[in-house]
């Protein structure tokens, strides 16, 4: 490839690749302008091949906490390198690897490894129905489980940006034993289970929802859904993908002290290469192949390299003061931003947890997908491309999370917020 701008590189990608990209959300369409082609990324910072610079709060979408090049995970992944890259056999590596997973999420007593996070979920809900030998299962509007058929329905921020109407080549019968209930509405969960007696294997969620921008469990919503599966004999999964390592070192599940049965992780969990991986009771996990009858396998599944990055990026995230400083800077972006809409008289309404966070340009207070779907996403689109404009990389969606690392520098999260005030009060 010779072309050197990234309008040239997106034309000629556009050929070769459906709509240029190789996943939806990477494209700029809903925000109105072309994707940026990214020549390479250190700490905090981002450069596209026209020789630009950004601050970058997109993290790979989530995986890059520790900023990008790592140096400790660039040495650990070197060193691997020169052993082999994979080996389709057990190594040592897949076992610290569980043991570090298992030491740090509180509900996952055993742990596979897959290679994404769609992987792990899609993995998750059939062992959830091999062991309960049930078909149903519930999801929550606006939560995006990855793009398995069954749970591509009412699935989040990718396919909410683009409007794509339902799913095509999902099949009615994959998707018919899918029951999709509004996020933090657990009448509407009670009421469910009573209807379908012994007929739910599951009840999979966000337990911070982050696909339909930030979204937090309202009190007592988590612990509400563990009773409940406790008195339907119900298996309850936490798709941790996006919070797993990120808001606490055990994921939501220990900052809200609610433990599900299963629990489904990614993005973090790799150190910025393709690892998924999903885990909890042994009770339930024994019932996978080899040790159990509902199958489940992957060629690099547990791939060294793979390995040794998440395993030192956990190493890095078990220091002292971590997630404390995380949430210190999460909250010094959120702040300045609503102050900064405050000051520009534009309504919004801002979503944090720890270190992810959004701002939705609505008055409402944001409790599920009907009250986020209210903000203004043309308003958005022209807050993204000002901030783009002014060295800012943001995600090209209104429905997804703003990613403080700790490579982010207080000054860095000053000046934006500086330049966010100049772009709201121009909207
Ligand atoms: C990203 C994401 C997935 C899918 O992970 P991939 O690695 O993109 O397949 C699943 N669940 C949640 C909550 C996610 O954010």
């Amino acid at each position: 490839m010779t072309n050197t701008t990234s309008h040239d590189t997106f034309q000629a990608a556009c050929n070769l690749i459906p709509g240029g990209v190789n996943s939806p959300v990477r494209a700029y369409k809903s925000v109105g302008t072309e994707p940026r082609f990214v020549a390479r990324a250190k700490g905090s910072r981002i450069w596209d091949i026209d020789g630009r610079e950004y601050v970058d709060f997109v993290g790979s979408w989530g995986p890059m906490i520790l900023g990008y090049g790592y140096e400790p995970v660039l040495d650990a992944v070197r060193e691997q390198l020169e052993l082999g890259t994979s080996f389709g056999a057990p190594t040592c590596v897949e076992v610290e690897a569980a043991e570090a997973v298992v030491n740090a999420v509180p509900s996952v007593e055993m742990v596979r490894f897959v290679s994404s996070g769609t992987e792990a979920t899609m993995s998750a809900i059939r062992l959830a129905r091999g062991y309960t030998g049930r078909e149903k299962f519930i999801k929550f509007d606006g939560n995006y489980h990855g793009h398995s058929d069954s749970l591509l329905v009412a699935a989040g921020s990718g396919v909410l940006t683009l409007g794509i109407p339902g799913t095509p080549g999902v099949t009615q019968g994959a998707a018919k034993d899918t029951i999709v209930l509004p996020y933090n509405d657990l009448d509407s969960v009670r009421e469910a289970l009573e209807a379908n007696p012994e007929q739910v294997a599951a009840v999979i969620l966000e337990p911070i929802a982050g696909n339909m921008g930030v979204v937090p469990p309202k009190p007592g919503f988590l612990q509400g859904l563990r009773d409940l599966c406790d008195a339907h004999g119900t298996v309850l999964i936490f798709d941790e993908v996006i919070t797993g390592f990120r808001v606490a070192l055990g994921g939501a599940q220990e900052l809200y002290g609610v433990t599900p049965d299963l629990t489904t992780l990614g993005k973090i969990i790799g150190g910025g290469f393709p690892v998924g991986a999903f885990g909890g009771k042994a009770e339930i996990m024994r019932h996978l192949a080899p040790e159990g009858p509902v199958y489940q396998a992957g060629t690099l599944s547990g791939n060294p390299v793979a390995m040794v990055a998440g395993i030192t990026t956990i190493a890095a995230l078990s220091q002292p003061g971590v997630y404390e400083e995380l949430d210190r800077k999460g909250k010094k972006l959120a702040d300045g931003l609503c102050r900064a809409a405050g000051s520009a008289a534009v309504h919004t309404h801002c979503n944090r947890v720890g270190s992810m966070s959004t701002m939705f340009f609505t008055h409402l207070e944001v409790s599920n997908w009907a009250s986020a779907s209210t903000a203004d996403t043309d308003r958005y689109a022209r807050f993204f491309r000002g901030m783009l404009d002014r060295g800012y990389w943001l995600a090209p969606s209104q429905f997804e999370a703003c990613f403080v690392s700790l490579a982010h520098t207080d000054e860095e999260i000053e000046a934006f917020v500086d330049a966010a005030g100049e772009v709201l009060a121009s909207l």
